[in-house]
């Protein structure tokens, strides 16, 4: 069993999901060493809690890492992304709102890099995306609206997890249409709705807090790293045997299979 833990890049760090990897990164430090955490500023102090700190001007200069965790914005994604494919070293990125430009470098960057990109990391929300799918397959004609609602400070909508559940429900044969709303500090909520006439069928996530991203971000990150080159899927890498047969897509879930889309 190797017991050197993971030298982890954290892109994003003085956010929201950038403080909860530092937080849980050094709660396992047997796990995980953060050997960078990179902010948009120059920081306020270049070593906190023993975490070497960069601004993102200095991304190059960055010491060697074996795993890059983005949660920042699209306009940070691109040198996050040259940063790995220069230096051959696996990505776990979770920024939402990339642009159509940014997904295909990213999909080039994977002939070079392993790559994980996933609109949400939390387990939740990847059953939610199987029942999805199911639904609307054994419910064709019925109309399927997502509503989803996050706090103020959020950029972008629809968030990234209400288009990967619309890609799950287009799957299964419906059209989604999509609301947003922006509220006070709420996590992430996403309803997903399947009307016919007289009756409806809700499907809902809840996130209570930010964790359980951050938490399956720093998992995806130690699946991910030294694999071969390709664009791996949160579900693919995180999911146990036991977990692929209860939901019952074998094919879809394999371990460590590189897939051409998104998750
Ligand atoms: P935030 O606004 O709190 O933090 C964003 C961070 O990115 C800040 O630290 C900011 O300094 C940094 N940043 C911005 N521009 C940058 C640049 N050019 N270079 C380097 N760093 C830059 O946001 P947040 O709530 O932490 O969310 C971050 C991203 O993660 C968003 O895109 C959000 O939608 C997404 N997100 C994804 C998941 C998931 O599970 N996939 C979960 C939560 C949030």
């Amino acid at each position: 069993m190797n017991t050197t833990p993971l030298r982890v890049l954290i892109h994003g760090a003085s956010g929201r999901m950038g403080q909860a990897l530092l937080r849980l990164a050094a709660e396992s430090t047997a796990s995980w060493q953060v050997v960078a955490a990179v902010t948009r500023r120059p920081p306020a102090q270049r070593v906190v809690d023993g975490v070497p700190h960069f601004a993102a001007s200095e991304l190059g200069g960055v010491p060697d890492f074996d795993v890059a965790i983005d949660f920042s914005l699209p306009e940070g994604f691109d040198p996050v992304l040259a940063l790995c494919t220069a230096r051959g070293r696996a990505l776990v990125s979770g920024t939402t709102g990339l642009e159509p430009a940014q997904r295909q470098a990213l999909e080039a960057a994977s002939r070079q890099v392993p790559l994980l990109w996933a609109s949400n990391f939390s387990v939740g929300v990847a059953v939610l995306n199987e029942l999805v799918e199911r639904a609307a397959l054994a419910l064709p004609g019925w109309d399927c609206d997502i509503v989803e609602s996050h706090h103020v400070h959020k950029k972008d909508a629809p968030s990234g997890t209400a288009l990967t559940l619309g890609d799950s429900a287009a799957r299964g044969g419906a059209q989604p249409r999509y609301a947003s709303l922006r509220a006070g500090d709420i996590v992430g909520e996403h309803l997903v709705q399947f009307a016919g006439q007289g009756e409806r069928i809700e499907l809902v996530h809840r996130a209570m807090n930010r964790d359980i991203f951050a938490r399956g971000a720093l998992q995806a990150a130690s699946r991910l790293a030294g694999r071969e080159p390709g664009l791996y899927t949160m579900r693919g890498l995180l999911f146990d045997a036991n977990w692929i047969a209860a939901v019952g897509r074998v094919a879809d879930l394999a371990a460590g299979v590189p897939f051409g889309g998104f998750a």
